[in-house]
């Protein structure tokens, strides 16, 4: 099976419209961008996690041919709002030869959702599942169970999916994703130590306000720690930390850092990841500062990985 990162960005894609800031700016100079946060599994059957507003290109450009269940994070527009766009899958074959797409998701997400996309299912583009926490389902071969993650008020239907693959010795592995969180309420037994981890670094440090509920690298590290993943991909990656003499550090979505993330043994905090190159340095620092005997990656764009 392949996994592909179809984007690594945070809500609104970076660089962001309108934004000047450090991080954009030094991204446009090398001609990198992150679309916003999705990725698909691709085997026999292919399984998209999350639908956001770039999913068109980003399914044109990775040649995705079909899309056999999706399964959708939260009901925040970057995570579902591409949905209308299954709906090509539909038109494109022959008539009577399709079925409609399973959407797998919390009872919660789809209240919300299923006002704006109620019209794709009863127009037969997807057919809504609603999902229970900690129970098993099988979706287009794989088996999945999601559990709640914590996304605030404004994504009460959050949760997280641990899935069963083939893994590539031919025994069964598993991949846990979490994407937008502050906190796993009830983190399941079988969760832990899996072959690989998929989760956010929205910022380097922790804000002051933590208010739509993110994880920063700083925070992050402590669940890397208890999930204990043979290996962890991080995405969902923004610009909202501020990089000192930027202008642009007034901008509203700029916040003030609460504890700057430095090593343990002194020299200062780590300067921000401006790109790429950076955001890997930095983590390679990190966990060696940090004693931290875990093997984890930046995502980018487009990334494909054999699993
Ligand atoms: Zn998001
Ligand atoms: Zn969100």
């Amino acid at each position: 099976m392949e996994l592909v990162f179809l984007g690594t960005g945070a809500a609104w894609g970076i660089p962001e419209l309108t934004c000047g800031c450090r991080i954009c700016e030094e991204m446009r100079k090398r001609n990198e961008k992150r679309d916003r946060t999705a990725i698909i599994l691709k085997g026999e059957k292919n399984v998209l996690i999350d639908c956001g507003p770039d999913i068109r290109n980003q399914l044109s450009r990775n040649n995705i041919g079909r899309v056999d269940a999706v399964f959708i994070t939260h009901e925040h527009g970057d995570h579902f709002i591409g949905l209308d766009e299954l709906f090509s899958f539909k038109r494109n074959v022959p008539r009577d030869a399709f079925s409609p797409i399973p959407v797998y998701l919390s009872r919660q997400s789809w209240d919300v959702i299923k006002l704006r996309f109620g019209y794709l299912e009863e127009m037969g583009v997807i057919a809504a599942r609603c999902i229970d926490a900690g129970t098993w389902f099988k979706a287009a071969g794989l088996e999945a169970m999601a559990f709640k993650t914590d996304h605030g008020k404004s994504a009460a239907g959050s949760v997280g999916f641990l899935i069963r693959f083939p893994g590539s010795n031919g025994k069964s592995a598993r991949l846990v994703y979490t994407s937008d969180f502050i906190d796993i309420p009830e983190i399941p037994e079988e969760a832990l130590s899996p072959e690989i981890m998929i989760t956010q670094s929205v910022w380097l440090n922790e804000p002051v306000k933590n208010r739509p509920c993110h994880m920063s690298l700083q925070r992050v590290l402590h669940f890397i720690e208890i999930f204990s993943p043979q290996f962890t991909y991080l995405t969902h990656i923004g610009d909202a930390d501020m990089v000192p003499g930027d202008p642009y550090n007034e901008s509203l979505k700029k916040y003030i850092p609460k504890d700057p993330f430095g090593s343990p043994s002194g020299g200062g905090p780590y300067p921000i990841p401006l790109c790429q190159s950076q955001w890997e340095e930095t983590l390679k620092r990190v966990l060696h500062d940090h004693k931290m005997p875990f093997k984890v990656a930046i995502a980018y764009d487009d990334l494909r990985i054999e699993l």
